[in-house]
């Protein structure tokens, strides 16, 4: 066995690598910058712990949320792996013994917030390590959060381009579970990663088994069928954190005994929810998207989404926890159009800042925000392959997956041009419509259902025949493409709403 594999083994039990982890760690102890895009499970944090465990020195992990950090320091602890994290909620007591341990050399992994690796204390900090020769790299946790065009843009990355130069010659690692060929080139450009070695494996699960269907008012006989009908430990996604606890009483009331995990609970409950979900035989865990990241259970038979999520990007992330251990394992989505609007707003309150600055950083995050999506209901509303569209999302072209509800029950389409031009000639006439006056307005005059008619212009924004305002208002205009349409139509095979929701 040779060194490498050696280490692999004393420090973690196993006995080879997964795709893609060798070359990164060798490049890391050779100081290459490396840019590493490996889908969730294929195991990334390993890629920059060997390193500090090898060289017996100290790797800074840079990572966007408390929650993540804290939540890979537990698992190192499990490992008996050093591992501290300093964040803003520590008492200055717990942070000076946190450093205390990085300064004395007994720390293998530092996790900070882009914040604090900025901040005065810590570089003074670093030096020291550095000087001893001990710095063995900087690893960029969730790299695409530097890209405005990535699907979690943090400005706090901005800087960590410079910050690197103050440690001249430690090598970077920028890692992301999904990061499309643009992203890359912006993570690339803006940490300044030199000849960096690039490891990118493709996102394709041939085991899962995705499914997206419409949320019915009562989700409860749904989410009960398939948490009886799927094997291993299940994860159940939903948006706020009061519905992770509603969700949970009203399990309980039915006799699943399932694990509640938000962001708003204390480090005890949220260290005990955690090894809850890692112990126990068929875990049922209630939580917001911020529960997942890291973690590493392989016999997640279902993840299951209440809400339409964010992006495809994050999807692709948070379903991707399912079947790590390669067995068959199901993705299901139950969505609503009223999701989109309520993110739409959620994201809106979320980028509001004062300054003429922030204001044109925030319009562009808000923009490719409400882009993405758009891009994800679409998906969710749409007639082909869930995991080919999914993929495309992050620029990844394949075949269709042949395993999803689409691939096994495509559904039937009609020709819908004909109720297209009525909606697209009463846009035209007007100079940008909000979509309920504009539903109003339409089904005064046509036989159309309400609720047919609101899906029908989504579909229309979804495929540019409608440009809609990005502030999450959903004002309408008629596009060039809605233009040339109405001059001379094509047609327009989409599945009926009515099949979509049966
Ligand atoms: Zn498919």
């Amino acid at each position: 066995m040779d060194s490498l594999k050696e280490s692999l083994h004393h420090h973690y039990g196993w006995s080879d690598f997964k795709l893609g982890q060798r070359p990164v760690i060798e490049a890391l102890l050779a100081s290459q910058d490396v840019l590493v895009v490996l889908p969730t499970g294929g195991g990334k944090s390993l890629c920059y712990q060997l390193p500090a465990l090898v060289l017996e020195g100290l790797v800074v992990v840079v990572s966007p949320l408390v929650a993540l950090m804290e939540d890979q320091v537990l698992q190192m602890q499990e490992r008996n792996i050093r591992a501290v994290c300093l964040h803003g909620g520590l008492d200055a007591l717990q942070i000076e013994k946190a450093k205390e341990q990085v300064r004395a050399g007994h720390i293998r992994l530092l996790y900070l917030s882009p914040e604090r690796f900025q901040g005065l204390a810590v570089k003074k900090l670093l030096l020291d390590i550095y000087q001893l020769g001990k710095l063995v790299a900087i690893a960029i946790d969730e790299a695409h959060c530097i890209s405005a065009w990535g699907h979690d843009f943090r400005p706090e990355y901005r800087r960590l381009g410079e910050i690197r130069s103050w440690y001249p010659g430690v090598p970077v690692v920028a890692l992301s579970a999904t990061a499309s060929p643009r992203v890359r080139a912006d993570i690339i450009r803006l940490l300044n990663l030199s000849r960096p070695l690039i490891e990118v494996c493709s996102a394709k699960r041939n085991n899962l088994q995705y499914s997206m269907r419409r949320r019915p008012k009562d989700p409860m006989p749904d989410v009960l069928d398939e948490i009886n009908n799927t094997r291993g430990a299940k994860l159940i996604y939903v948006r706020t954190r009061r519905s992770v606890e509603t969700l949970t009483r009203k399990l309980h009331s039915y006799g699943v005994y399932a694990i509640a995990y938000h962001a708003g609970l204390t480090m005890a409950a949220r260290r005990q929810a955690f090894s809850s979900f890692l112990e126990q035989k068929n875990p049922v865990l209630v939580a917001t998207v911020a529960f997942g990241m890291g973690v590493d259970r392989k016999d997640v038979g279902l993840v299951m989404h209440l809400n339409l999520p964010s992006s495809a990007e994050s999807y692709l992330q948070e379903s991707g926890r399912a079947g790590r251990d390669g067995k068959p394992a199901k993705c299901i989505l139950l969505f609503s159009p009223s999701d989109r609007k309520r993110l739409a707003w959620a994201i809106k309150s979320s980028t509001q800042g004062d300054s003429e600055k922030a204001f044109f950083a925030n319009h562009l995050r808000l923009q490719i925000a409400q882009q993405q999506l758009r891009r994800m209901e679409a998906l969710a509303e749409g007639e082909t392959c869930r995991q080919q569209a999914l993929l495309q999302a992050i620029g990844e072209v394949v075949s269709p997956c042949g395993n999803c509800d689409r691939c096994l029950h495509p559904p039937p389409c009609i020709d819908w041009s004909p109720q297209a031009i009525e909606i697209l000639v009463e846009l035209n006439r007007s100079n940008g419509i909000r979509i309920t006056a504009l539903i109003t307005k339409l089904s005064s005059k046509t036989s159309g259902i309400v609720e047919d008619l609101s899906w029908l212009i989504r579909r229309l924004v979804q495929e540019d025949l409608i440009s809609e305002s990005d502030d999450g208002l959903q004002i309408l205009y008629i596009s060039n493409l809605g233009r040339s349409f109405l001059y001379k139509p094509w047609n327009l095979d989409y599945a009926e709403e009515r099949l979509l929701a049966s």
